[in-house]
């Protein structure tokens, strides 16, 4: 089974290489059905809100105009961090909102603490209790990996070296407990949880526990460059794996 979507994509009104134009045309040229632009919208100084609300708002109608043009539905989002306050305006211009972890909490000195310490995750891990029961939210995004490293602790490391990182953390930290806390808040709080392509995480057992609650699941390649537009593949395996279906995959709107 292979869904032909894309909810997490970035283009250069972020961080991402593409232009709306090149991400759209990439996706068309790829045979996608559906995509969200999700552009990272998260910033410390809120004095900085007005600004920022009037160049998201032109980036959104660029989208919409552009979209026009191509043979697939196209939605809007944005990626935020785990506590950004997301207002109604907010809410109500975008069709998807992606929480993701991107900071740590003000007060960790990084030079006092090992990357491996149990206290870093048990923050880390809070944080996501706290994501998941934030308001204005659709997906958590990438939750079980991309984790905001700081860069002196991770100097050397490839991408796929940190993914391994990551993956030890996960094994280590995550536990069954918090796990099942999280699954119970995304149920209760109707939030999807990301099946995240470039960290594959979640992980098939995490996935089946979740879907056994009725949590649902979006598939996102948080495609910064061009090339990784539409790379959904290890959820469409996870979602062939487990034989889940598509009432078990996140739909903005709340349908499927
Ligand atoms: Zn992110
Ligand atoms: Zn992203």
């Amino acid at each position: 089974m292979f869904y032909n979507i894309d909810f997490h994509i970035h283009t250069n009104f972020s961080d991402g290489e593409g232009s709306i134009e090149e991400v759209l045309s990439r996706a068309a040229g790829l045979g996608l059905k559906a995509i969200a632009i999700t552009d990272h919208f998260e910033f410390a100084d809120l004095g900085q809100l007005e600004p920022k609300m009037a160049a998201l708002k032109k980036h959104l109608r660029a989208i919409r105009r552009q979209a026009v043009k191509y043979r697939l539905q196209v939605f809007t989002g944005i990626e935020t961090g785990y506590d950004f306050p997301v207002g109604t305006e907010l809410r109500e211009m975008v069709d998807i909102i992606i929480r993701s972890i991107h900071s740590w909490p003000q007060g960790i000195d990084f030079k006092k603490v090992q990357l491996m310490d149990p206290v870093i995750w048990e923050i880390y891990k809070e944080q996501v209790l706290k994501l998941l029961q934030m308001h204005n939210t659709d997906i958590a995004g990438h939750m079980m990996g991309y984790f905001p490293f700081p860069p002196e602790q991770i100097t050397g490391l490839s991408f796929a070296d940190k993914r391994l990182v990551e993956r030890e953390i996960r094994n280590k930290f995550f536990d069954q407990r918090w796990q099942a806390e999280v699954i119970k808040l995304a149920a209760g709080n109707n939030i999807a949880i990301e099946i995240h392509n470039p960290t594959l995480a979640p992980g098939p057992e995490f996935v089946r526990a979740a879907a056994s609650k009725g949590v649902r699941f979006s598939l996102g390649s948080d495609a910064h460059r061009l090339s990784w537009v539409g790379k959904v593949d290890y959820g469409c395996q996870i979602f062939s794996q487990l034989k889940l279906t598509e009432k078990n995959l996140f739909w903005p709107g709340g349908g499927s």
